[in-house]
Parts: C-alpha cells; structure tokens; sequence
C-alpha cells in the first residue's frame, strides 16, 4: 500500500509492504508563506503535485502502480483549506500558526462560556483554530467565503478530494477545529451556526480506516495509480505519529522531543483539567489521546549548544556532539546546579509566556559541561511533571522517545533517569507518521486484526535503542525534582517584572 504524510515541510510517500517493510521513500519539499499580519499559508495545489511528483518517481523507480492494493494518508491539522464546487481552493490554504484570527475567538468566547466549550470539544478554543478561522474568512474576505462549498481541515483531505472527488476529514484531525463534539466524534452544528458559520461547509466525517472513495479515471491520468483504488479517508498526523509510535492502548506513553515539544498518552475519558493539554480523537475509536505540549524542549538544547560549545558557528552537528562530550565529563550529583528551562514561555504544565530560563546553584566550581547537563535535565524534568499529569496517578513504566532530540544519548539516558523508566528510541523515527496511516490501511485491508496489532507485529520488529534507568542516580533525582518542582512556583511572581 502507498501511504503519504503531507507535512508543513515536505510531502513524504512511501510504499509499505505486507510484511511491513518500506520502501520507495521520497520525499518533496514544501513553500510557506509567511505575512506581516501573521498570515502563514501554502498553496493546495502545491500539496497535490508533490504526490504527483512522489508517483512518478516511483514508477520511473520500478514500482509498479498495480502492487497498490491501498492509499493512506496523513498529513498537519488544524487548517483551514476553503474549495470551491469544482474542488479548486479559493484562496490559499490558512496553516495552523497562522494568527490572524484571534479577535474573531474572543467573540466566540462572549458568546459560549470556556467551560462549555471545553466539555463539549474536550479542549479550549484559540485564534489558531479553524472555527474562528473560518469567521475571519466570512468576515474579511466574504468574496471567497460566498464561493467557499466546502472548508478541509488537513492537507491530505485536499489531497484526497483531488483524487476521489470526496469532501472528508478524520475525528483527529477535527478534534482542534473547535467544532467537534469529542465524545460523540460529530460536528457540533449548532454551535457553528450560532456563531455564523455555514455548517454545511463542514467535510464529512469518516473514522481514518474508512475508505473516502476511490482514484477517479483523472487523478489515475495524473498519479499513475490505477483508477478505482481505494483511498482511505487517512488521520492527522498527531494521530498517525501516535500509532506510529506504538500508543495504541491506556498505559503507553510516548514524548516527542523536536524543536518544540510534546508528551502524548491515550485514555478513555477526556480529562476535567485543562492545564493546557488537548484532548484528540485517537484511531482506535473508543479512545481519545492527551497531548501535553512544550515550548522548550530541542530549542532550548538548540541554545544550550550555542552558548556552551565552541564549534557552532561552523557546524551544529560537531556543536551537539562537542556538548555531549561536555556533559559527559562530570556525573549528576545532588549539588548539581538546577534549570528552569522555559526560555519560551511555557505552555504546559504552567501557562505563562511572561516565564524565562534560569539557574539555581551556580557556585565558583560550576563547570560548562553542568550547565548544559542542567538545560537538558530542566527539559527532562518538564517532561516527568507533564508525563505526571497525565498519567494522573497510573505507574508509567515505559516511554517511546522521538523526534531529533533523540539523537543525544546523554539525554535519552537522563530522560530515563529523571522519569524513572525505560526510554525507548525506535531508528527510523522519521516514518512514523506513514507506518500510523499505513496502520489504517492494514486494518481496512484485514492485515492487521487491530491497531495494536499492528503495533506489536509491524513496529516491535524495528530496531529500536532502551535506556533503562540507573538505579545509582534514582535518589538523586527524586529529591532534585522535588526541588525543581518548586522553581517555578517560587520565582513566578518576579517573571512579570523582568
Ligand atoms: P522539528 O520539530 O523542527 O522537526 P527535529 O525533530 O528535527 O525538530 O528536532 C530538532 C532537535 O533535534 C534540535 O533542536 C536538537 O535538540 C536535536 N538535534 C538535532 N541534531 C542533533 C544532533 N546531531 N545531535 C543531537 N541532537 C540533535
């Protein structure tokens, strides 16, 4: 089966075998715009010719369009992705990060109290959702919005209305609209009514399993692939990197551990507290999954390696691997000196984006190598208060680390150390996001009895790294995040002054 991840990047494709191997990876990048008015767009056309593009690679490769038994996809959610009756955009498509709409969640927010909004969408409503995306769209653009039939919420869903013709989107990805009832994984038409929104311009809504229609005899002239095979309707790719980790059941727990960050863990109920986690609709369809995120995580390793290593102005790579070789000159110890480490503000588990990094304990002896140590463990520390939270008093054994800060072993092993428990780093962490969508095909086609099936027997066998905790260091961390669980408590009346 092909399955295509059409990320805010590039525009991955790849062809899973049965035995759920991969091959064929290609990958295409992709432009975004960037306005002075917060406007971040791309162009659907663009998202559309790179799996044109991947196609033709593959079958000048010697692939052959006929071993396609399925397409799958994933691709970044929260957009707004406004085409008309003939299914052409009518403007460019509106990215997540675009902030152009805040004003227009403010109004929504005096019409329907917070607390509601909560219970019914399992998460809190922003400018950067599609919902008051769409009125800014009504209201500043009411041109477009006249010719707008139906708004897609991921870039796969116009990849998928380009091959089949169908309007559809997953409960996933509709679970940051601010327009899906979580539980019931339907759209809230009432509300987006009452807030001025056509609710006839919503996609329909299919589980990522179900097939959305298939190639029609234009898109097979245009792909190659054979007219007439199937299409699944795909997940978002938080979702899709969720089961490509392996977090298929309550009780697995992975962190993601890129630029920015987040620790994510299904459950069967949407939590009471927000804290600034989100709550999405999950693949298997009783779950929801909990995602916590961070503003700090590589970006502040990404910092500590600016400041703390020679070599970066030539190279990042060497200044990564020369504050590895820092860090390893000294152990922890319990005078180590401590770090907030919120140089961005944070998101979760505080919200404060007046919060900044700081050092506790610096002493005359306090060495380069410590100081970079306490970044990444201050990065650590947040992820065991966050993976506390949701876990909400559950024992957490095991974690699946992904992402490029993965990629420093010294982290990976106080990940382990800090959160008392296995930290498993999978090797080929860049294709997660494909194996989850293909994970939908496998279901559909009955090669997988379950997600975690498929997860226990296509994933298990890839290769992975385990960082098991040192039991040496165990004490010495428990007592060190009693005492950093009390920084930012402690210094948060100070932050707004600085
Ligand atoms: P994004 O979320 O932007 O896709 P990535 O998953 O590529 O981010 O992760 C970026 C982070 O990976 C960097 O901030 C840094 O923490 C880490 N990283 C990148 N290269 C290396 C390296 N050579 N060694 C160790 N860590 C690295």
């Amino acid at each position: 089966m092909a399955s295509f991840d059409i990320g805010t990047t590039a525009a991955k494709g790849v062809l899973v075998a049965k035995d759920g191997s991969i091959q064929g990876e290609v990958t295409v990048p992709i432009d975004t715009h960037y306005g002075d008015a917060g406007e971040v767009e791309q162009s659907p056309e663009q998202w559309w010719q790179s799996v044109v593009s991947i196609c033709r690679t593959w079958w000048e490769n010697g692939y052959s369009p006929d071993s396609v038994a399925m397409l799958s996809f994933s691709g970044q959610m929260q957009d707004c992705i406004p085409i008309d009756h003939e299914g052409q955009p009518v403007r460019p498509a509106i990215l997540y990060s675009d902030g152009r709409a805040a004003k227009q969640a403010d109004n929504i927010k005096e019409r329907f109290p917070e607390e509601q909004i909560r219970r019914w969408t399992g998460n809190h409503l922003d400018g950067l959702m599609p919902l008051p995306k769409l009125l800014w769209l009504k209201e500043s653009e009411p041109e477009q919005y006249a010719r707008t039939q139906v708004v897609l919420i991921s870039s796969k869903d116009y990849v998928i209305r380009k091959l089949t013709g169908a309007c559809v989107t997953d409960p996933t990805s509709a679970a940051t609209t601010g327009m899906m009832d979580i539980s019931r994984r339907e759209w809230l038409t009432g509300m987006v009514e009452e807030c001025g929104v056509r609710c006839d311009l919503l996609p329909q809504l299919l589980a990522a399993d179900e097939i959305a229609g298939q190639v029609t005899d234009e898109a097979a002239a245009a792909t190659g692939f054979i007219a007439g095979t199937p299409v699944l309707c795909g997940v978002g790719d938080a979702g899709a990197t969720t089961v490509g980790a392996g977090v298929t059941e309550v009780g697995s727990m992975y962190v993601y551990l890129g630029t920015t960050g987040w620790v994510a863990m299904p459950s069967e109920t949407v939590a009471e507290q927000g804290n600034g986690i989100f709550h999405l609709a999950h693949l298997p369809e009783k779950l929801v999954f909990a995602v916590a995120p961070l503003s700090n995580a590589g970006n502040a390793h990404g910092w500590a390696a600016r400041v703390f290593a020679d070599e970066v102005q030539s190279d990042q790579a060497n200044a990564f691997g020369q504050l590895e070789r820092l860090m390893k000159e000294s152990g922890p110890s319990a005078q180590d000196v401590y770090f907030l480490p919120y140089l961005h503000g944070e998101r979760c588990p505080v919200q404060d984006l007046d919060a900044s990094g700081c050092y506790l304990g610096v002493r005359p002896t306090t060495t380069r190598g410590q100081m970079a140590r306490a970044v990444l463990e201050g990065v650590a520390m947040s992820i065991r208060q966050v993976r506390d939270l949701l876990a909400d008093g559950r024992s957490v054994e095991q974690m699946t680390l992904i992402g490029g800060g993965s990629r420093s072993a010294v982290w990976n092993q106080l990940l382990a150390d800090v959160c008392d428990a296995r930290v498993v780093v999978p090797e080929q962490a860049e294709f997660l996001p494909s194996l989850g969508s293909a994970a939908a095909a496998f279901v559909r086609l009955g090669w997988a009895d379950s997600y975690t099936h498929f997860s226990e027997t296509y994933l298990n066998r890839q290769r992975v790294a385990v960082y098991s905790p040192n039991p040496e260091h165990r004490t010495i961390y428990q007592q060190r995040y009693q005492t950093f669980l009390q920084l930012y408590p402690t210094l948060q009346p100070l932050f707004s002054r600085l």
